[in-house]
């Protein structure tokens, strides 16, 4: 794993000696004396890590993190203080100030390369997310993303599987009011209950009796609704090496005991807003992609997503030799719907008759709004005489109970036309099959309208 570190001190020497044990790592380094260098060093380069000193003249640490942590362009770019002094307050400065970590002076060196590392990671992550959101759509993710994120008050949901009773009642007296803790004491249990409710963060402690506590932690990571759960592990003081292990099987953090309330809360809560961030990301993109492939004003998939899927699903017919049919559908005289019923009326014509449409077709088939009134549904492993009788179904629903517009309880008639056509045995393609179908549809609206017309295959 190799990613830039950004090394923010006053002291050179300070920073001389981060940079030989990060490069020591195979880190990339990037070095900074002054806070006003460090922002622009993160505005301008690639900076997956800043480690901030806390004192430093004119601007200190904690004003550093405010700006870069307020600045949409450099939130997410996580950092860790490094704090001179033991000092709580100076934890709860650092926090405040939006940071993600903290790390005291003389920094032991286990502690420093698991942060960095994790942070390395859940930062991967992030931007792969914002990658593909920002490359999706066209708007500026930051924005979407402050628009939406979830508050920060809310409690997070919290799972602790620990089979230490008096550990557990440190723990839950530790973070009353503060998070929404369960408690499994069984590790199988616990891991059941993990990959049944959401949770925001589930903490491990490594003192089981007789069960390994990195197998959980595998589990976790390997099963598909609990791959991104924030893991903690709450360890023993000489557990080093068992702490290394956990965080290449992907665990984000590790507290040591006796566990301290200002850091169990400053940790739970880091893992907590990177997880509700990513979360934010994940479904933006999601969202995305389907407003990409989705008709706004029906629901129906829209005529990109039939170009780029019709193809597949004609090739696959034809190399199973499998049946594949396909209808236009056109709304009768939709131009007078319009003309007198004005744009709202038209478009609740077409909601109600692609809610129609999607009753009357299965799972597997392929409803689209081609554009306009015209509709295109795409039927796999079915025989044209069989499209034929699905298209009848259709046009009688359409035809069989009016529409009703606006909220007066206006109703209207509303007819369809609908022409079918059905992949030919030989040579055939797209093209052609959706030519039939449109000249299938031609002849039905020359034909007096309200009709399906088939072209035989
Ligand atoms: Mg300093």
């Amino acid at each position: 794993m190799t990613a830039r570190i950004l090394v923010v001190d006053d002291i050179p020497a300070n920073v001389r000696l981060l940079e030989v044990r990060l490069l020591a790592e195979y880190f990339e380094v990037l070095t900074a004396t002054n806070g006003p260098d460090a922002i622009e060093t993160c505005e301008n380069g690639k900076v997956d890590v800043v480690l901030l000193d806390v004192m430093m003249p004119d601007m200190d640490g904690f004003e550093v993190c405010r700006r870069l942590k307020s600045d949409p362009a450099t939130s997410h770019i996580p950092v860790v203080m490094i704090t001179a002094l033991d000092q709580v307050s100076d934890r709860v400065r650092g926090l405040e100030a939006g940071a993600d970590d903290f790390l005291t002076k003389p920094v032991n060196d286990l502690q420093l390369m698991t942060r960095v590392k994790s942070l390395v990671r859940l930062k991967s992550l992030t931007d792969e997310l914002r990658l593909r959101a920002s490359t999706t759509r066209n708007i500026g993710i930051e924005e979407l993303l402050s628009r939406n994120f979830a508050s920060e008050d809310t409690t997070p949901k919290v799972l602790l599987i620990d089979e230490r009773k008096s550990s557990v009642e440190r723990i839950q007296k530790m973070l009353r009011d503060r998070a929404d803790l369960d408690i499994a004491s069984d590790p199988h249990a616990g891991f059941f209950q993990a990959a049944e409710t959401p949770y925001e963060c589930v903490m491990i402690s490594t003192a089981f009796a007789d069960f390994d506590p990195l197998r959980l932690c595998s589990q976790l990571r390997s099963l598909d609704r609990t791959r991104f759960m924030p893991i903690i592990l709450l360890a023993e003081e000489g557990e080093e090496e068992r702490i290394i292990r956990g965080l290449e099987l992907g665990i984000n953090d590790y507290l040591m005991r006796p566990i301290d309330q200002q850091e169990l809360t400053a940790r739970l809560r880091t893992q907590v807003r990177r997880k509700r961030y990513n979360d934010q990301l994940r479904a933006s993109v999601t969202q995305t992609i389907e407003m990409a492939v989705t008709d706004g004003l029906t629901g129906l998939h829209n005529r990109r997503y039939l170009d780029s899927h019709l193809q597949t699903l004609f090739d696959r017919a034809v190399a199973r030799r499998r049946p594949l049919s396909v209808m236009i559908t056109d709304l009768d005289r939709f131009k007078a719907i319009n003309d007198t019923y004005g744009h709202d009326g038209g478009d609740e014509v077409l909601r109600e008759f692609a809610r129609r449409l999607r009753k009357n077709v299965r799972g597997i088939d392929l409803a689209c709004r081609f554009g306009g009134e015209e509709f295109v549904v795409v039927m796999p492993d079915t025989e044209g005489v069989v499209a034929e009788k699905v298209a009848e179904r259709i046009r009688a629903e359409i035809a069989q109970a009016p529409f009703a517009i606006g909220s007066d309880g206006k109703t209207i008639e509303v007819t369809v036309s609908v022409g079918v056509s059905s992949v030919l045995k030989g040579v055939d393609t797209v093209a052609a099959l959706m030519k039939r179908a449109d000249l299938a549809l031609y002849e039905a609206k020359s034909g007096g309208r309200n009709r399906v017309v088939a072209k035989a295959a």
